[in-house]
C-alpha cells in the first residue's frame, strides 16, 4: 500500500513534551539493540553496566515508539501514547 508522509509540527516546544523511552534496568540485558536502532541518538551506553540510558530524551520523536518492539524482553516503556496526541498536528 503506498502511504503518504503527512506533515507533522509540534504545537509546543519539544522540550515542554515528556515524550520519551524509560528502559527498566532490571528487565535489560545491555543487547543494545535499542542504542544501535535509533537514529536521534536517545540512547547512550553506561560505562560501567553496558546497560542503556536515555541520555536525550527531548532528541525522541514524538508519538514515535520505534524501539520499543524491537527490545526482546520488553523492558522499554513509553508513555500513553492518547496523553501526547494532542501536541501534533498533522496536515
Ligand atoms: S522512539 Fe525512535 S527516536 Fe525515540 S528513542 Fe526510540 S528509536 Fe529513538
Ligand atoms: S533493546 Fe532492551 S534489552 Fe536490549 S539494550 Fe535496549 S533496553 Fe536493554
Amino acid at each position: 500500500m503506498l502511504q503518504t508522509r503527512r506533515k507533522r509540527t509540534l504545537l509546543v516546544d519539544r522540550d515542554k513534551i515528556e515524550w520519551y523511552p524509560a528502559v527498566d534496568a532490571e528487565r535489560c540485558v545491555g543487547c543494545r539493540i535499542c542504542f544501535d536502532f535509533c537514529p536521534k541518538k536517545v540512547y547512550e551506553l553506561d560505562a560501567a553496566t553496558g546497560k542503556p540510558v536515555v541520555k536525550h530524551p527531548y532528541e525522541c520523536v514524538v508519538l514515535c515508539a520505534g524501539c520499543e518492539p524491537k527490545c526482546p524482553t520488553g523492558a522499554i516503556r513509553f508513555p500513553r501514547r492518547e496523553d501526547f496526541e494532542h501536541f501534533v498536528r498533522y496536515e
